[in-house]
C-alpha cells in the first residue's frame, strides 16, 4: 500500500547554525536580529526548544522574544546556507524516493510503497538516521495513508521522532487531538467549533451539518478527516510552488479600512519574508476576503516584471483590497472574516538576499 512520509526539519535554521557553531547545543538559540544590537522591527526566525520554554516562537516580534527569554544567544540569518543544505537534503531525499513534493524550506512529503506499517515505519527511521548522520540535523517523520494525517503526525512526533499511523488506526489517533492540530484550522474556526461544543477532532463527527456547510470545503474536510478518511491528497508538481499565501482571521469581524490596510501590510511583510527564506520571487499579487457569511471574494494583478521584497507586494496588496472593499460597499457591506494576502507566478531568485530588516513586524 502506498504510505505517505511527510518530513520537518526540527527548528531548522537554529539547526543548521548549530551543527556549525556546537557551543550553541543545549543553549537558547533565536535566529534573528539581536535586539540587544540596537532597535529592531525584525521578527523571530526560528527559536530552539529550549527558547521555546520561555514562550518564545517564530514570527514573534524579536523585542518581545528578548524580554521572555533575555538569555538567548542571537545569531543572525545565514539564508544562502538554509536554502543551500534544504538543497542537499532534498537531494538526497530523490535518491531515496520515487516521488519527493517540496513544501517550504524545511519540509517535504515523500511517497513509497510498502506491505505494512512496520516496514514503514522502519524506513522512516533509516531516513532520520541519514539525514543525522548525513547532514547532521534532527528531523520529525510522521508517515501515514494521507498527508494531512502525516502532517499531523509529524507534529505529534516532534522533535526528533517517527509517528506511523495506519489507516485503520487513523480515526483513533486524531480523535483526542485539538481542532487547532488541523492545517487550516485556526482561532476563528476553533471558536466557531467550540460554539457547538467540539474541541477535539473525535468531536467533528457529530459536526452539526449546517455547521459543516457554513465551513465549506473546511466543513467537508473537517468532516472526513475525523473518520480518518480525509479528502485526497493535493496533486502537486515536483517542479516548485506555485503559489504562497499569508492569511489573518480577525478576532472581531471587521469592515475598518484602518484595521483591514494595516493587515494588509503586515501579511505583505510576512509573506516575502518567507519567499524569501525560499529565495523565491513573485509577478502576480492577489487579496482574497473571508466574509462573515464565509463567503469568499478574491482579485490579484500580474506585474510587468519578477519582484522581491515587501514594497511592491504591500503597495500592490493594498490597491487590491481597496478595490474589493469599495465594490462590496456599493452592495452588501458585509464584514471581514479573513484576510489572506498571496503571490503567484514564483521564480527562484538569483542573488542576494533581502536584508532582514526589510521584514518589519507590526506591533
Ligand atoms: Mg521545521
Amino acid at each position: 500500500m502506498r504510505w505517505v512520509f511527510y518530513l520537518d526539519l526540527d527548528a531548522y535554521y537554529v539547526s543548521c547554525e548549530r551543527r556549525d557553531r556546537p557551543e550553541l547545543e543545549g543553549q537558547p538559540v533565536i535566529v534573528g536580529p539581536d535586539p540587544k544590537l540596537g532597535p529592531t522591527r525584525g521578527v523571530v526566525l526560528s527559536a530552539s526548544y529550549e527558547a521555546r520554554k520561555n514562550g518564545v516562537h517564530s514570527a514573534m516580534p524579536a523585542s518581545r522574544a528578548a524580554q521572555l527569554c533575555p538569555e538567548a544567544i542571537w545569531v543572525a540569518p545565514d539564508f544562502e546556507k538554509y536554502s543551500r543544505v534544504s538543497e542537499e537534503v532534498r537531494g538526497l531525499l530523490r535518491t531515496r524516493f520515487e516521488k519527493v513534493v517540496p513544501l517550504s524550506i524545511d519540509e517535504a512529503a515523500m511517497q513509497a510503497e510498502y506491505p505494512d506499517a512496520a516496514s514503514a515505519e522502519a524506513r522512516a527511521r533509516a531516513v532520520q538516521e541519514e539525514i543525522r548522520s548525513t547532514f547532521r540535523l534532527p528531523c520529525s517523520i510522521g508517515v501515514a495513508a494521507h498527508r494531512t494525517v502525516a502532517k499531523i503526525a509529524t507534529d505529534e512526533a516532534k522533535p526528533a521522532g517517527v509517528k506511523v499511523v495506519p489507516p485503520d488506526a487513523a480515526a483513533d489517533f486524531l480523535a483526542p487531538l485539538s481542532v487547532r492540530s488541523i492545517p487550516g484550522v485556526g482561532p476563528k474556526t476553533e471558536e466557531l467549533l467550540a460554539e457547538v461544543g467540539v474541541h477535539r477532532i473525535g468531536e467533528l463527527r457529530s459536526l452539526p451539518p449546517a455547521v459543516r456547510r457554513r465551513l465549506g470545503h473546511l466543513g467537508e474536510e473537517l468532516y472526513r478527516l475525523a473518520r480518518g478518511e480525509p479528502l485526497a491528497d493535493p496533486e502537486e508538481e515536483e517542479s516548485g510552488p506555485r503559489s504562497r499565501s499569508a492569511d489573518r482571521t480577525f478576532f472581531e469581524d471587521t469592515s475598518d479600512v484602518a484595521i483591514l490596510e494595516a493587515a494588509a501590510s503586515a501579511l505583505s511583510e510576512e509573506l516575502a519574508g518567507s519567499l524569501a527564506k525560499e529565495r523565491l520571487t513573485y509577478r502576480t499579487v492577489s487579496v482574497g476576503l473571508r466574509w462573515e457569511d464565509f463567503q469568499r471574494t478574491q482579485r490579484s494583478r500580474t506585474l510587468p516584471g519578477n519582484q522581491e521584497g515587501p514594497e511592491g507586494l504591500r503597495t500592490e496588496a493594498i490597491r487590491l483590497l481597496r478595490e474589493l472593499v469599495r465594490a462590496e460597499r456599493a452592495g452588501q457591506a458585509r464584514r471581514v472574516r479573513t484576510l489572506s494576502v498571496g503571490a503567484e507566478r514564483l521564480s527562484e531568485r538569483v542573488g542576494r538576499p533581502v536584508p532582514l530588516d526589510s521584514f518589519p513586524s507590526v506591533k
